[in-house]
């Protein structure tokens, strides 16, 4: 999951700080005094361009309002009340908030209606660094105005730590719904989705919708949808109350949803939950075989010209249907997802495609990264 999923002021200090641990290829040659004369120049410039860019860099988050009794917007903040935070795993929580009645935003009179249709994530803001980074709300907004949070803290990251923190009873400011992922399903026959780490929720919250909410037939997704998902250990892959649903789900109705669950540290004492996970990453191999692909990796040319791409295996599920009918959606940790699909590019846009998606002859117009 790109920590920012466009050119905010946060993804451009991220950017910025991870730019400043890189080594350079190669030091110039000279002498001290120059060198010196250089990084003088160099330090009070690198000051004047982060100030340039705090005061110049856009962002619609900068001077965002915060404001009450008013629908949840991209526009303003919404302050909300933590109502639950539990420990999920090791340094995960699943953190509610709850959005009263007059804040929820209604559909048919929304600035964008589509703009809660999955995939959607809110900005939390943290109010001691005025930074804000997106979550994905697992199942939307419930009935009762609950929206659950299962949130990941890292040792140096700023607002899941600052998240984290939060108890019962305090308020956090939250400004969204924004739309992450333009889906055109009805276009579609296949989703993949890929993820790793907390980069299952925006996945959850799309299979929730799309299969667990009691909705209207003509409303249900006909695409056949399938989730390889990887966490580093079990105790870290998504909540049982969660995943375990879904895993019914996938049983009742295999054509309809298949997951593939992957952990990087093997199981030592057995697995206390009723499913199976393969010990290992993601990788080409392991996609090619639970997609059912052909073993020489690529689509031949003939698939691609004509667009049947029928793989070779008739006992298994069938992915290639019609050229163009699939969507491989990667979401997780920046290493996976360059690991998969290829590094994002400038920005945090979608970059070229690589990784294992690339050697399996995925298009980029196949492939979306979160
Ligand atoms: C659309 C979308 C939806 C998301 N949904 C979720 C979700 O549901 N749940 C969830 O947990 N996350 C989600 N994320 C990720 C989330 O937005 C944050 O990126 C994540 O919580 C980390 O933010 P942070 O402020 O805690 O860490 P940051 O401060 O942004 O740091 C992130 C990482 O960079 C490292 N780092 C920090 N500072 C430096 C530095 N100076 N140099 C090098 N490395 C550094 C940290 O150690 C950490 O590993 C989502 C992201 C997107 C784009």
């Amino acid at each position: 999951m790109s920590a920012h999923a466009r050119p905010t002021r946060t993804s451009f200090w991220l950017a910025y700080s991870r730019r400043l641990h890189q080594k350079p290829a190669a030091a110039p040659v000279s002498t001290p005094r120059r060198s010196s004369a250089v990084v003088t120049i160099g330090f009070f410039g690198g000051i004047a361009g982060l100030t340039a860019a705090y005061l110049f860099w856009p962002t619609t988050y900068r001077g965002a309002p915060t404001v009450t009794a008013r629908p949840l917007s991209l526009r303003h903040f919404t302050p909300l009340t933590v109502t639950a935070s539990e420990d999920v795993g090791p340094h995960l929580k699943l953190i509610t908030l709850h959005v009263p009645p007059e804040s929820r935003p209604d559909p048919t009179t929304s600035e964008d209606p589509l703009a809660m249709q999955p995939i959607w994530s809110l900005f939390v803001k943290d109010d001691d660094l005025q930074v804000e980074r997106p979550y994905t709300p697992l199942e939307g907004i419930d009935a009762e105005g609950n929206v659950k949070l299962w949130v990941k803290r890292y040792p140096r990251g700023e607002v899941a730590r600052w998240l984290h923190a939060k108890r019962p009873g305090d308020t956090v400011e939250v400004r969204g719904p924004q739309r992450t992922l333009p889906m055109h399903e009805r276009e579609l026959e296949e989703v993949v989705m890929i993820s790793g780490g907390t980069g299952y929720a925006p996945f959850h919250q799309l299979l929730h919708d799309r299969l667990l909410l009691d909705r209207p037939d003509d409303n249900r997704s006909n695409c056949r949808l399938t989730l390889l998902h990887g966490s580093k250990n079990v105790a870290e892959l998504p909540p049982p109350e969660y995943l375990g649903p879904l895993f019914d789900y996938a049983q009742k109705h295999p054509d309809e949803l298949a997951i593939h669950l992957f952990v990087d540290e093997p199981p030592a004492g057995g697995l206390d939950r009723p499913y199976n996970v393969t010990p290992g990453r993601i990788d080409a191999q392991a996609i090619r075989d639970r997609l059912g692909l052909p073993d020489n990796n690529k689509r031949s040319w003939w698939a691609r010209i004509w667009g049947n791409g029928t793989p070779a295996h008739s006992h298994t599920r069938q992915v290639f249907t019609h050229d163009g009918k699939i969507l491989i959606a990667v979401c997780g940790p920046e290493p996976m997802v360059a690991a998969i699909a290829g590094p994002y590019g400038r920005n945090y846009s979608q970059g070229s495609i690589g990784g294992a998606l690339a050697e399996l002859g995925f298009k980029a117009s196949e492939v979306y990264k979160l």
